[in-house]
């Protein structure tokens, strides 16, 4: 479903739900304060170990050099950091930005725990980033995009900041393209993640908004117009999975 259809105004979607625009941020926040000491065992469950794949192949994507600046938006339990920070190394820079406390203190110490150091950790809304124009090389959100109320105001700010010559990349998931993948993926999402969801994160509810958002994420080519719109130059993007997973890429030139 794409993100653009017809609305009241002054709503937006929450899951299958349609709420006042003003709400969403407060119930996406609810769903991380929720599921943030559980989210890292929930994603190598969910997706068989797969999203470590889909996230190698992201970072590649992200050019990145020893030395460079880096932000991980939406970056949670800072799972894309401890990757970014090794093929950076120490003479370079890594910020982990998250809008949500609880997601970024499992990542605080998640990042302590793999003696992973000199990580800037910034609480920020990916809508209104505290940062200067143009401070970094390369930008990543990953799984975060789809949970934003205002995606525009999100990929906007991501291209400010980058340097001429810099790169963001989306991570995210899309929607199957290969055909019959998509019934089967859809029994998966709203029959075994939600049962997931209550037996081992005993958080049925958000489990349930996770397969909803993906349903109402814009599809590859949406997204790759809203990148374009937002400024970015030569945005394209890669299926992974069959098109459950979609890495978009853009360039601040
Ligand atoms: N990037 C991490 C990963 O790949 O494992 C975490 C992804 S998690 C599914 C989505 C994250 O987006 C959550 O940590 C949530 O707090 C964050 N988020 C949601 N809305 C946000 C916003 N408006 N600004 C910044 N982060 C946001």
């Amino acid at each position: 479903m794409s993100e653009r259809p017809p609305r009241s105004e002054g709503t937006t979607h929450f899951g299958f739900r349609e709420v006042p625009e003003g709400d969403k941020t407060r119930l996406v926040g609810e769903v991380f304060h929720s599921v943030a000491s559980r989210y890292d065992l929930m994603n190598d469950l969910m997706s068989f170990g797969i999203h470590r794949m889909w996230k190698r192949f992201a970072v590649d994507q992200l050019d990145l050099h020893r030395g460079q600046a880096v932000l991980d938006l939406a970056g949670g339990t800072g799972d894309l950091t401890a990757r970014i920070r090794k093929r950076v190394g120490p003479s370079g820079r890594v910020c982990l930005s998250d809008i949500n406390s609880s997601m970024l203190e499992q990542g605080r110490a998640r990042l302590a725990d793999a003696g992973i150091a000199g990580v800037e950790i910034v609480q920020a809304n990916a809508e209104d980033l505290p940062f200067a124009d143009g401070e970094f090389d390369a930008v990543i959100i990953g799984f975060g995009l789809r949970n934003v109320t205002h995606k525009d105001a999100a990929l906007r700010s991501m291209y400010r900041v980058l340097k001429p010559g810099g790169r963001a990349v989306v991570l995210e998931f899309s929607h199957p393209v290969v055909p019959g993948l998509g019934k089967l993926y859809d029994s998966y999402s709203f029959n075994i993640l939600p049962l997931m969801g209550k037996v081992v994160a005993r958080d049925e509810e958000s489990y349930r908004y996770l397969a909803e958002s993906i349903r109402r994420h814009p599809d590859q080519e949406t997204l790759k117009d809203m990148m374009t719109e937002a400024g970015f130059d030569r945005a394209h993007y890669f299926n992974l999975s069959g098109g459950i997973v979609a890495v978009h890429k853009g360039y601040h030139l």
